[in-house]
């Protein structure tokens, strides 16, 4: 099976662990897609569902490593490969001055980045009216497995150490959205400046977009190279449906702070998160895919994982085949836009942990 479609099988079914304890930890909860753990496939490392409802009954069985850490994936005693695990980073045997764990501070994603939510809390959580229905950024805090404000000085001593131990090649900053016009943007700015001063490492900052675009050239000023601002559905319908407090900024405010980003940027260097399968046609996620390479946005589409936990943990995944409808066409409009995953400096785009697309783009899947 050519690699892209193996990675959308696995997305969307997810992966049952005969050894739950191989590779590095897993992540759950959190900001973003979660439940996850990294495994290599071919030589990219993705993200695969080992937590959620539909990975327990998944039809794929990846078995222990073996002395040199392969595993096998099977489907219905069927070998269809093998995986490798990445493995615990060294950072997350740290613990700063105070006697926080560094892994409480940020966390590996895939291979080689380094995640952090530096505001662990939201205005939009405080309510189900509210809330983005697909996110967990409260469950782990409340679990204890991160600290509510992680301070530019901590961001920075985790940031050289992950470098220097571990090789991570770029960062990923979130944050849930505070109270305040800037959306979160002040934060990220001292940030972003901290982790420079202390360490030359691409950063890709995350927010919804603020009241006044200057914000990006102070973002950019502070030592961000790129930045994400994540639509996540795209018909007005499904978004006020799925997140009714964050579709209050409109599609239209995103477009304008898209148009206004890339100057600053750069082209290519501003992306936005797309999941797939939260009630978006395909039709709809490939105009608005259209719309925004034109822009010179990286749209970075990635299957829905239901995680525990949160009011759409049920809701299923988006079929292998779907993923392929929307991935296929995609990655060829990205290319043609002059765009593509390797040129982003920084970020979720050039990870690309979470979705088959760079594997598509490369042109491994047919
Ligand atoms: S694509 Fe983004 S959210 Fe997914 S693993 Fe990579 S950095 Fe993390």
């Amino acid at each position: 099976m050519a690699t892209g479609r193996l990675i959308n099988e696995l997305q969307s079914y997810g992966v049952r662990l005969v050894d739950p304890k191989a590779g590095a930890d897993s992540r759950r909860g959190g900001a973003g897609p979660s439940d996850h753990k990294a495994m290599t496939v071919d030589g990219m490392t993705v993200m695969v569902p080992v937590h959620t409802a539909p990975a327990f009954e998944s039809p794929y069985l990846v078995e222990k490593p073996d002395a040199f850490g392969r595993s096998r994936v099977s489907r219905d005693g069927v070998s269809l490969g093998e995986v490798t695990f990445p493995l615990q980073p060294k950072f997350y045997g740290l613990s700063t001055a105070d006697g926080i764990p560094y892994s409480k501070i940020a966390v590996l994603h895939g291979r080689d980045v380094l995640a952090t939510t530096v505001l662990q809390s939201c205005i939009r959580y405080q309510s189900r009216t509210k809330t983005c229905q697909f996110c967990a950024i409260g469950q782990s805090l409340a679990a204890g497995r991160t600290i509510e404000r992680k301070t530019p000085a901590q961001l920075a001593e985790v940031a050289k150490a992950a470098v220097e131990l571990d090789g991570v090649k770029h960062m990923v900053m979130t944050t849930g959205t505070p109270p305040g016009r800037d959306r979160g943007c002040e934060i990220l700015a001292e940030s972003a400046a901290a982790v420079k001063a202390a360490v030359d490492l691409p950063i890709q900052v995350q927010s919804e977009p603020p009241d006044d675009d200057a914000w990006f050239q102070r973002l950019k000023d502070a030592g961000a190279d790129a930045l994400g601002m994540h639509l996540e559905a795209v018909t007005p319908e499904v978004r006020s449906r799925i997140m009714p407090g964050k579709a209050q900024v409109s599609v239209e405010r995103y477009l304008a702070a898209f148009a206004a980003a890339v100057p600053v940027f750069g082209r290519g260097q501003v992306s936005t998160y797309i999941l797939a399968g939260l009630g978006d046609t395909a039709e709809a996620i490939l105009a608005m895919s259209e719309k925004l390479v034109a822009l010179g946005v990286y749209p970075f589409v990635v299957p829905f994982v239901p995680i525990s936990g949160t009011p759409l943990e049920s809701h299923p995944t988006p079929s292998p085949a779907f993923m392929h409808e929307i991935l296929g066409p995609l990655s060829k409009m990205v290319r043609a836009g002059g765009l593509s995953a390797t040129d982003i400096k920084a970020g979720c785009g050039r990870c690309g942990a979470c979705s088959a697309l760079s594997a598509y783009e490369k042109g491994v899947a047919p």
